[in-house]
């Protein structure tokens, strides 16, 4: 798999010190499982955090000393770990293309059927039980269709499982992780041939351009 876009270590450090909200934790997860590039990047930026902890003085090493080094290090402090989300089950899954499964890291988490959003277009809605805030969609897109254009209320995070997208910035393909806010106004297509299919978490709202889309879009509560 060859992946080109990934997450920002302020991603991959808030996750090594349970600083993410549940929805970008799981698609960072989704990222970490296919690439081997940010795992490294996620031991090495772990290390160079464990070496500062070894040089500081004696002093530092009360119950608070972590909080102030990583504060040197301008990194937030980690917060008590998340509770996991759900028990692992052996809850049905809506389908997939052949050759396409759930990333392991979706295990404890409830996804819906898939439902329709448009010609050749389909949403399912994965729960998010301590988020409220956010919501994390799986989207099966056929080749050539698009998303409306649209721009976001706070972040959007996706990532790519199978297929390909372009939005005018840069082609997303397998295993690629992007991240936009409310400066960005995109209108992903999806590339001839397969069948695209990701994972988006979107805080707040898209606002999408156009009377139908903007419809559907709060019809699904998207
Ligand atoms: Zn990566």
């Amino acid at each position: 798999m060859m992946i080109n876009h990934h997450p920002t270590d302020d991603f991959l450090l808030a996750l090594a010190a349970g600083r993410l909200a549940a929805g970008p934790a799981l698609l960072v997860s989704v990222h970490l499982e296919s690439c081997v590039a940010c795992r490294e990047r996620l031991h090495a930026l772990q290390a160079v955090g464990g070496a500062l902890l070894e040089q500081a003085a004696p002093e530092l090493l009360a119950p608070e000393a972590l909080a102030r080094t990583l504060e040197r290090i301008d990194m937030p402090a980690p917060a008590a770990p998340a509770a996991p989300v759900a028990a692992a089950t052996a809850t049905p899954r809506p389908s997939l293309p052949a050759g396409t499964s759930w990333p392991a890291s979706l295990r404890g988490c409830a996804i819906s059927d898939w439902h329709w959003m448009g010609p050749g277009m389909r949403y399912a809605r994965i729960a998010l039980p301590q988020e409220k805030d956010g919501t994390l969609w799986a989207l099966q897109i056929a080749p050539g269709r698009s998303l409306a254009r649209h721009t976001h209320t706070g972040l959007e995070l996706t990532q790519v499982l199978r297929g390909a997208f372009d939005d005018g910035r840069s082609v997303f393909g397998p295993g690629d992780f992007d991240a936009t806010d409310s400066d960005v106004r995109h209108q992903p297509v999806v590339q001839e041939g397969t069948q695209c299919v990701c994972l988006a978490y979107v805080e707040g709202n898209l606002r999408f351009e156009g009377r139908i889309a903007g419809l559907i879009g709060g019809w699904i509560g998207m």
